[in-house]
């Protein structure tokens, strides 16, 4: 008897990608993407206003409070909560489809998220993102220029605060060179994945 070649689907991973406000993650993420085009990334849902630039569907899936509210009722999120004032959500849908078809999938949610992912998803993969300092960090959020000086201000503040929850996460990477720190998370996710551990 003739057999096909032997196919195996191994389940992608969940990689959950965390850092204060600023610190670079959405920079770090274009980087990593293009270096992996392969990775997913989970587009979140949140009741925030887009920023300039911003296209619905792909920075996030920008809804009202009541439509996330009612999203939250029905269990569609895999974790939600509420950073800056503002509800941010994981589509479990969004997630579970990448996982299904062997993708690896990247989160970029705040710790509260991640606290709540952390018991409940085997093999999940916990990188917190560090800035070389406070000042860079400040320096970086002044510099993007998208909050209005209260709203830094707040941001800052919870920054500072987060800094210590990175104690909780798999592996820290300190964000002084965009290409570099990508690297080093491409690097930590591909020998998780050989290693196959969870
Ligand atoms: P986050 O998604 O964590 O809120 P952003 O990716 O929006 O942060 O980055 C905040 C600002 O810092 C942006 O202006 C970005 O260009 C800048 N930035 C990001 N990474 C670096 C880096 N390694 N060195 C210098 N500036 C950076
Ligand atoms: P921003 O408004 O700067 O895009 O994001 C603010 C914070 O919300 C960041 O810490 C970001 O990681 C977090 N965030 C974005 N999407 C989600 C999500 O789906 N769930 C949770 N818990 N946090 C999220």
């Amino acid at each position: 008897m003739r057999r096909g070649p032997r196919v195996t689907t191994e389940p992608g991973r969940l990689i959950v990608l965390s850092g204060p406000s600023g610190v670079g993650k959405d920079t770090v993420l274009h980087e990593l993407r293009t270096l992996e085009p392969r990775l997913r990334y989970s587009v979140s849902y949140t009741t925030r206003a887009p920023r300039p630039g911003e296209v619905d569907g792909v920075a996030y899936s920008f809804i009202d409070r009541d439509r996330f509210l009612a999203m939250a009722e029905r269990g569609e999120f895999l974790e939600w909560a509420e950073v800056h004032g503002h509800l941010y959500g994981t589509s479990e849908a969004r997630v579970k489809e990448a996982l299904d078809r062997g993708e690896d999938i990247v989160l970029k949610i705040d710790v509260q998220g991640a606290a709540w992912i952390r018991p409940r998803v085997d093999g999940a993969i916990f990188i917190f993102l560090l800035p070389p300092s406070e000042e860079e960090l400040r320096r970086r959020l002044v510099g993007r220029d998208t909050e209005d000086e209260a709203s830094r201000e707040l941001r800052f503040r919870n920054a500072v605060a987060e800094l210590a929850d990175g104690a909780a996460y798999d592996h820290r990477v300190v964000n002084d060179d965009v290409g570099r720190a990508a690297r080093e998370i491409l690097d930590i996710v591909r020998s998780r994945r050989a290693r196959g551990t969870s």
